[in-house]
């Protein structure tokens, strides 16, 4: 890990993402007060400001959301709604996908409206199941397994940790990396997330770049670290290796 860490880090032009959740904070039953890792959070403002190394957070959050709960913002490039709303791109939703999306939430309000604990989040292309604060834990995986069933033309369900997510887009963490690419051409980037929906922004990354998958569970990234303190480290190494790049 180090080896092939030192290799990257050191690159010419550095595009490095980043998911928030469960990789820069840990979870929490509020969402909206999640604990953030301060030292992450030290280690890419000083890589955001060397040169030549541009510093992305890409985050299933609205975009919003993850301003406000991240507290970032320029030169920092935020990317919430997995890639949907950033200030790379943003789409908008044609009259069949905004119809489909008042289906998924009808029926995403039906399963919670009977469960304590439960709650649906609107985003602007996306609806989610929230089951992290049902206490009863046979309730929270029935309602989790209810929701990965529901089927609508033209909505894809994506299930993660404690959630389960309605979509409308064809985009993903992996577009918008390829997106990103395009718009800053890295010489290579980097991608840390501990999610499901991490691996498709895993699998876009190419031979140059390197994938970081934080926590347990399969994965296609090449190098994987422990948790969320482990992924402060990590950081640390980059910074200290592009410090050393300036002098
Ligand atoms: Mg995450």
């Amino acid at each position: 890990m180090n080896a092939i860490l030192d290799q990257v880090a050191i690159t010419h032009k550095l595009l490095l993402v980043s998911d928030f959740d469960g990789t820069l904070a840990e979870f929490s039953t509020d969402p909206d007060n999640v604990p953030i890792c301060a030292s992450s959070i030290k280690e890419l403002q000083a890589l955001v400001n060397f040169p030549n190394t541009e510093v992305a957070i890409l985050s299933g959050r609205s975009l919003a959301s993850l301003r406000r709960v991240s507290g970032l913002n320029k030169p920092f490039i935020l990317a919430g709604s997995h890639g949907a709303e950033s200030t790379l791109a943003t789409y908008e939703l044609s009259p069949a996908q905004t119809r489909a999306l008042e289906l998924a939430t009808a029926e995403f309000e039906h399963i919670t409206a009977a469960v304590p604990g439960a709650w649906v989040e609107h985003k602007p292309f996306h609806r989610v199941l929230h089951t992290i604060a049902i206490e009863d834990p046979d309730l929270a995986a029935a309602t989790y397994r209810r929701a990965q069933e529901v089927a609508i033309p033209g909505v894809s369900i994506k299930a993660g940790k404690s959630i389960v997510e309605a979509g409308v887009l064809n985009s993903t963490k992996g577009t918008w990396i390829t997106q990103a690419q395009h718009a800053l051409n890295p010489t290579a980037t980097i991608f840390i997330g501990d999610d499901t929906t991490d691996e498709e922004g895993f699998a876009v990354l190419g031979p140059a770049d390197l994938s970081i998958k934080v926590g347990a569970g399969d994965t296609v990234a090449r190098v994987r670290v422990d948790d969320v303190r482990a992924v402060s480290e990590v950081l640390a190494q980059i910074v200290e290796k592009r410090r050393a790049m300036q002098a």
